[in-house]
């Protein structure tokens, strides 16, 4: 009798294709450096570079890699490249990407402790590593009341702290909750990461009961501004409900004073979220501890091992001080979901710390980083790219036709030139188009600054002395 078609990949197939992509991308980590770090490509090039129609028969696996290698990779912009440095990095490394492919094998949904138990004790063991590697306070501790949990991103770690304080004031079950809600206020600054605002639409926060707390000349947030607008809240019948510290902000690396924040809202009994996305790393080595100073009074904090931990998106560390009042805000119990052990309160079911039901085996790859480097090996990649950003510093500091935003921090320099915006805006553009270095902007007090950040796994010095000539030259050629 003849056999049936199946069409599935057979486990030897896999095994030789699975060994061809892992090759592949060996060659494109040796090679990186010879693509346009910005992908050069129009919209709608690669799309249309695509088969209009999807394949009825099924192709070979050789054909699908050559077309990554002739179309996709055209089409992207290289994180990876030493040569990276706009936004904040999003570094990967071989142990993290590893671990994200054994995350994929597996294919489990962590939803609940039952429905993997690895998925779930793994990561209540990793987090309380980090909470260590940090020197969090008791509270973080899954033994405490506390715990960590890990997001997708530092965004949904924001939405789920809101949520939670939420809760606490309003109560989502009781009659007079929309009145409530419509009472909350909630403070940032004028630098506090757009996803804060976000996090307020979905939440049903208005756009009215946002207060941007004023910001000194190192764009950290004033607490004595602060204070009175709570104050002043309070007496205007308004309900004060969360605030959000930021440790690095994305603009300018800008700190905000979270110990002298954290006693007003202690005493004011308000959720303080410790938004620490790209510098928070930077605490895992004992000398730059001090940068969450205050976390101690936080109700949460979280930070992205997905930015400068070498660890693949995504991946951002959330912890919580009472995981009662997490839970409590975004537990659901369906019928279908029902087990002895969630029913017994004997494990950890994160379904309930985030909003979403189903989740990856994300620990894994954060796991094998931590294995893998240890400790040191992350704080001195850490140290290495904090002390580049300082020699790049010097750098600069030596042409007069450019000023830096002072004061530098960590591994961010915000730096422009003295012809203007416009000149500077064409400078970015110009450099970017050369595929050899890839920046970004911002724009401070109406002036328009290049940023340069270093971050990506393999950057040298001798690659941000390169950049730098580069941007000098380029800049002389502009002046003409
Ligand atoms: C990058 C960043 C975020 C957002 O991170 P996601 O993980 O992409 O949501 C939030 N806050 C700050 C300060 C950031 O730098």
């Amino acid at each position: 009798m003849k056999e049936e078609k199946n069409y599935h990949m057979d486990v030897e197939a896999f095994r030789k294709h699975g060994k061809q992509v892992i090759d592949w991308l060996a060659d494109y980590y040796e090679s990186i450096e010879d693509y346009p770090v910005l992908s050069q490509v129009a919209p709608g090039e690669i799309r249309n570079s695509l088969p209009a129609h999807p394949p009825v028969k099924g192709e070979s696996f050789d054909d699908m890699l050559k077309d990554v290698s002739d179309i996709i990779t055209k089409g992207i912009t290289h994180w990876q490249s030493p040569n990276f440095y706009a936004y904040f990095p999003a570094n990967v490394s071989g142990p993290s990407i590893l671990g994200e492919l054994l995350s994929a094998g597996f294919g489990v949904q962590g939803m609940l402790w039952s429905t993997s138990p690895a998925c779930t004790e793994l990561e209540t063991h990793v987090m309380d590593w980090l909470a260590e590697a940090l020197q969090l306070p008791e509270k973080f501790y899954s033994r405490s009341t506390g715990g960590g949990v890990i997001e997708d991103s530092a965004s949904s770690a924001a939405l789920c702290a809101l949520l939670a304080a939420r809760e606490r004031v309003t109560n989502n079950r009781s009659a007079d909750f929309h009145e409530k809600m419509s009472k909350c206020t909630i403070y940032i600054s004028s630098q506090t990461h757009s996803s804060l605002k976000k996090a307020c639409i979905i939440a049903g926060i208005s756009d009215n009961n946002i207060r941007y707390i004023p910001v000194d000349e190192n764009y950290s947030m004033n607490p004595d501004e602060l204070l009175s607008r709570i104050c002043q809240d309070r007496h205007d019948g308004f309900i004060p409900m969360f605030v959000c510290a930021s440790v690095g902000t994305t603009s300018s690396l800008a700190i905000d004073p979270v110990l002298q924040v954290g006693e007003i809202c202690s005493a004011e009994q308000i959720w303080l979220h410790i938004d620490a996305a790209m510098a928070g790393t930077a605490a895992v080595c004992p000398e730059y501890r001090y940068l969450i100073d205050g976390v101690e009074l936080a109700d949460s904090f979280s930070f992205n091992p997905h930015k400068w931990m070498f660890t693949n998106f995504d991946c951002n560390c959330f912890y919580v001080a009472d995981k009662n009042e997490l839970v409590k805000a975004l537990t659901i119990n369906p019928e279908y979901l029902k087990n002895k052990y969630s029913d017994a309160n004997e494990v950890i079911d994160y379904r309930d710390w985030q909003v979403s039901l189903g989740r990856r085996f994300r620990s894994l790859k954060l796991w094998f980083v931590i294995r893998y480097y240890g400790l040191e090996g992350i704080r001195y990649h850490i140290k290495k790219h904090i002390g580049i950003t300082k020699q790049l510093t010097a750098m600069i500091q030596k042409n007069a036709d450019f000023e830096i935003l002072s004061p530098v921090s960590l591994n961010l320099i915000c730096f422009r030139h003295n012809k203007g915006n416009d000149f500077n805006k064409k400078l970015l553009d110009e450099l970017n188009k050369s595929g050899k270095i890839f920046m970004s902007h911002t724009v401070l007090d109406g002036k328009y600054y290049i940023r340069l950040c270093v971050g990506q796994t393999n950057t040298e010095l001798s690659h941000v002395e390169k950049a730098w000539k580069l941007i000098e030259e380029t800049a002389d050629q502009l002046k003409g």
